[in-house]
C-alpha cells in the first residue's frame, strides 16, 4: 500500500501550452479597407497580428463571401 502514484506528481511544467490562441478577440488588429470580389463593397475589415503571420479573415457584410488572405484586396 505504500507504492506512490508517481505519474500523478509530474511537476506544472510539463503542461504543454496549446498551440490554439483560446481568444482570439483579444489579439492585436489593424484596421483595413478592403474591397470585396464577388460584390465590389468596400468595407472595414481587420488583419489580426497573429504569429508568425498575420491572419486575413473577414466575411463580406453586403453578400457573405469569405474573403481570405489570397482574396485580400486592401483599397487604402
Ligand atoms: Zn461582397
Amino acid at each position: 500500500m505504500a507504492t506512490s502514484v508517481k505519474f500523478l506528481n509530474k511537476p506544472i511544467a510539463e503542461v504543454k501550452p496549446t498551440a490554439v490562441v483560446p481568444d482570439f478577440e483579444q489579439l492585436p488588429k489593424t484596421a483595413d479597407t478592403i474591397k470585396c470580389p464577388a460584390c465590389g463593397l468596400i468595407q472595414p475589415a481587420a488583419i489580426v497580428e497573429t504569429r508568425p503571420e498575420p491572419t486575413f479573415l473577414h466575411t463580406c457584410a453586403k453578400c457573405g463571401q469569405v474573403i481570405d488572405k489570397d482574396l485580400w484586396h486592401s483599397v487604402l
